[in-house]
């Protein structure tokens, strides 16, 4: 049996009386699908989401229309015994919908008007609401065109009324856009002077109540554009979310908003300096430890040893000083890492004598693991922890290895 859409003609009404003509269970435990003689619900249809609510203090979780026949299914979770039942429509959420839904029109109105671009399709979910024009290729000052226009048409506070009108009489009508319909008429909502268009969804009486209309976000989709954008409550909560991020910002540069781009360019700049800088003094340094090792360094008539426990560095920097290091000819070096995650790398110059592969299994045994090898010119491996004490006598056994190749 169809059910009777009062919210055709009424969007603000959110408390009422309906009768119960059909009552199913439907899918999950304890939920029932039931169907009104008349409501005031929104169905999910049009890109608008449904309305949510209680009836008879149940609350409600989904409300769709069944293909079948037409009905409106609301679905509570509980059970209802009596025939007559009091409803209520979540207020806030409603007009939420009401002010987006609106907003759109006026949007694809406007886009329509400074671009020529037409609305494809419309989509809201609880935080956000988009269309799809049907062109790519908009400029940001027809972008911003569009959003002026549709907040003059805004202020200007014109009425929004809706009327079923015969679908041979809509076809001659300058409307929007007319979607293939099964009925005999059409729903047309008309924004006085500026609007005329097809729809089922829920609006509200002038658009004054749109309040504000911000794009926020444009997506290339192929040949499209998808415009999102914020209505109403949500361009309050929108323009509030960014304003505080703003001013957090703006403190912790102590800057104003409006030197907040420069302050970050300035910073920027800055890092790069830094971090040039910092490149310049780690090659320094590096020059200086390899000085000071080859100073330290053993010589035997074939090569020039260096051995060295280190802590509290990174692996990397130490293969990096491994391969600075064995671009002398003669020399092999057997550097380690204590810490909780000990680390031997044993390297030689190519002409050095030595096989590091071969070194590295007994000395990592020290460590405990045997994870780890290599090639003969270079071997890395650790893993378990490790103190300065157990390093340096791993790095004594790969020593005495080391001198008993050489001989
Ligand atoms: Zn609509």
């Amino acid at each position: 049996m169809t059910t009777t859409r009062k919210y055709y003609q009424d969007s603000y009404t959110t408390r009422f009386q309906a009768r119960i003509v059909e009552h199913f269970p439907a899918g999950e435990e304890q939920q029932i699908g039931l169907v009104l003689d008349a409501t005031y619900f929104y169905p999910s249809s049009g890109g608008q989401p449904h309305d949510l609510g209680q009836i008879q203090g149940l609350p409600v979780t989904d409300v769709y229309i069944r293909e079948a026949d037409q009905a409106i299914v609301h679905v509570v979770t509980g059970q209802i015994w009596q025939d007559q039942v009091t409803a209520e429509i979540n207020r806030e959420r409603r007009f939420d919908h009401m002010q987006n839904h609106t907003g759109q029109h006026i949007l694809s109105q406007a886009f329509l008007q400074t671009s020529e671009a037409e609305t494809v399709s419309f989509h809201m979910s609880g935080d956000s609401a988009t269309i799809d024009l049907h062109t790519a290729n908009l400029s940001g000052t027809q972008v911003q065109q569009a959003e002026t226009l549709a907040n003059r048409v805004i202020w200007q506070n014109r009425p929004v009324t809706a009327r079923m009108v015969p679908q041979t009489e809509a076809e001659q009508l300058n409307v929007r856009k007319l979607p293939p319909i099964n009925g005999t008429h059409y729903r047309l909502i008309d924004i006085d002077g500026f609007d005329l268009t097809a729809c089922g969804g829920t609006h509200v009486a002038h658009t004054g109540e749109v309040g504000l209309l911000k794009i926020i976000k444009l997506e290339k989709r192929r040949e499209q554009l998808r415009v999102a954008f914020v209505c109403g409550r949500r361009a309050l909560q929108d323009y509030r979310a960014k304003n505080s991020i703003i001013n957090k910002l703006a403190t912790s540069f102590t800057t104003s908003y409006t030197e907040l781009e420069n302050a970050v360019e300035k910073q920027r700049g800055e890092l790069k300096q830094v971090q040039k800088q910092l490149k310049k003094q780690q090659g320094l340094l590096l020059a200086y430890e390899q000085a000071h090792l080859l100073h330290n360094s053993k010589r035997t008539g074939r090569a020039t040893i260096i051995c060295q426990a280190f802590a509290d560095r990174d692996v990397n920097d130490l293969r990096q000083l491994a391969r600075a290091l064995c671009t002398r000819p003669g020399v092999i070096v057997l550097l380690g890492l204590a810490g909780p995650n000990a680390q031997l790398v044993f390297s030689r110059a190519v002409d050095a004598p030595g096989e590091m592969g071969q070194i590295i299994k007994p000395a990592l045994q020290v460590l405990g693991t045997a994870a780890g090898g290599g090639s003969s010119s270079f071997a890395q491996g650790g893993g378990p922890p490790a103190d300065l004490d157990r390093v340096q006598q791993a790095l004594e056994r790969a020593e005495r290895l080391l001198m008993a190749q050489l001989k």
